[in-house]
């Protein structure tokens, strides 16, 4: 079976957040159920290298505004089809993101068009390979089913993966006739989302089954709280909706291989585990904590990322005597707070502003727990690598935070099967609580440990929910 997927990021060649990693990670799960998956995305400058050594397969003279041609390569074992449309996607400054920080202004423009060779790829653009079923994520290949609805012609069966429901891509409903989009597609039960052209809207009206990232989070979605502005179309079509819980790449985060750590660890050996969190402490100016956690924070800081809940538990953590170290990037005022709380709790609070992939792997091999106070997540990675590296996860209970952390009460340490701590509401105090709890737990050395070694033995790896993708592309292929 071969499956088109369409995203506009891809681990390790271009990342802004999970939705990279997964993309990494899928199309080599899915070979071993026996899916030959391809990943149609564009060709961004960090990418000009991989696409040296391709095959050009497809091309356009004119693909919204310049010509456009699509380069067939293979890489980090992941088969690639790269969009290359230099007045698109040939710029410097973010993939969605100019350099002073704003949208795109094409970002329309640019996503069509995405998703447009997506839709005539699916409709046998590349004669040597004609997919089966089209996978479409997030809303920048939201328009892949309403290309092929308004072609007329046959299409495979589309599924779309919401990675993040708070990603719409709205935009001005003008610009259809700009993005060759029929008039006629411009109604509630089409591409219509509250007055504006709405790109996720047009891919959950349009695609055959839609998935979301855990099974919590395709419950909350159907909810005013949670669905923002979906609730009300996802619950009319509830009975094609479903929650798979991502996984993540067992190789690329593997405590025992990797090589961004000052010392390689395992369940059965866990004691280099404390030669990564000096480095870590000295890495970011810590003083080493007396019987409490060093805990860490790796995120884009938003406030969907519940960060600003953080500023205000942090007298509660460094009360407590224990560390926090932060790695993120994002909202401006929370770097300016976060920069000022290292100042005020200089060697208990650590913090370094930017994105940096190998620190956030020692930051997993050398913490004790790794926050993520999170208002509302799809699924979350970073508990995942957490559990992976037996940094234990103190989660907001929500969304796949919810699906993948067993809560350390009381029953749960009696039956011997707690990975973590969960709370609720999602509020400064009962985060502070949570720290609380887990600074306690940190004192029983013994708990700790049979915890920390239940954690780096759960199942965090891509085969279940790999079978799951692959039984939905082949019920829709029956249909
Ligand atoms: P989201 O996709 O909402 O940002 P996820 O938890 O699903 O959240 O995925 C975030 C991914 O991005 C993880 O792989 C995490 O390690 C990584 N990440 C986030 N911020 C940083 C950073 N500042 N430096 C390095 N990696 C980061």
């Amino acid at each position: 079976m071969k499956v088109l997927f369409v995203a506009s990021e891809c681990a390790p060649f271009i990342k802004t957040g999970g939705l990279a990693d997964v993309i990494g990670a899928v199309p080599k799960a899915l070979a071993a159920q026996g899916v030959a998956a391809r990943v149609l995305m564009p060709l961004y400058p960090a990418l000009q290298k991989t696409a040296k050594t391709g095959e050009v397969v497809w091309r356009s003279k004119q693909l919204h505004g310049g010509a456009a041609r699509v380069i067939a390569v293979t890489s980090a074992g992941i088969d690639l089809l790269l969009l290359d449309a230099p007045h698109l996607f040939d710029r410097s400054g973010g993939i969605y993101i100019d350099e002073a920080g704003k949208d795109w202004e094409d970002n329309a423009l640019r996503f069509a068009a995405l998703s447009q060779v997506g839709a005539e790829i699916a409709q046998g653009g590349i004669k040597a390979w004609v997919p089966d079923v089209v996978h479409a994520h997030d809303w920048q290949a939201g328009l892949v089913p309403a290309y092929l609805r308004q072609s007329g012609k046959a299409a495979p069966p589309c599924v779309l993966t919401i990675h993040n429901i708070a990603f719409q891509g709205n935009f001005a409903p003008e610009l259809m006739k700009t993005l060759g989009l029929k008039p006629s597609l411009y109604t509630q039960d089409g591409v219509e989302f509250w007055g504006q052209l709405g790109f996720l809207k047009a891919a959950i009206a349009y695609s055959d089954k839609v998935t979301t990232v855990s099974p919590t989070y395709a419950r909350e979605i159907m909810e005013p709280e949670f669905g923002m502005g979906f609730e009300g179309l996802l619950t009319a079509r509830a009975a094609d909706v479903s929650g798979i819980l991502n996984g993540i790449d067992l190789e690329v985060w593997n405590p025992e291989t990797d090589t961004d750590l000052k010392a390689p660890y395992s369940s059965r050996k866990l004691k280099p585990k404390e030669k990564n969190r000096a480095a870590l402490l000295k890495r970011f100016g810590l003083t080493t904590p007396v019987d409490a956690p060093l805990f860490c924070v790796v995120t884009r800081l938003t406030t969907q990322k519940g960060v600003d809940l953080l500023l205000e538990a942090l007298p509660t953590l460094v009360g407590r005597g224990a560390r926090l170290a932060l790695l993120g990037s994002g909202d401006r005022a929370l770097e300016a707070a976060y920069i000022a709380a290292a100042e005020r709790y200089k060697g208990q609070v650590g913090v370094i502003i930017g994105y940096d992939e190998p620190l956030s792997h020692l930051m997993q091999g050398g913490s004790d727990a790794i926050l993520i106070p999170s208002r509302f997540e799809p699924c979350g990675l970073t508990q995942l690598y957490g559990l992976r590296y037996g940094t234990i996860p103190v989660v907001a209970r929500t969304g796949g935070l919810a699906d993948t952390v067993i809560d350390a009460n009381e029953a749960a340490v009696v039956a011997g099967c707690s990975t973590g701590v969960q709370f609720a509401p999602v509020t400064a105090p009962a985060l502070s609580h949570a720290i609380n709890r887990t600074c306690d737990l940190f004192t029983d050395r013994k708990l700790w440990g049979g915890m920390v070694r239940r954690a780096m033995r759960h199942p965090v790896g891509w085969e279940t929910s790999a079978q799951a993708y692959h039984d939905i592309y082949v019920a829709l292929g029956k249909v």
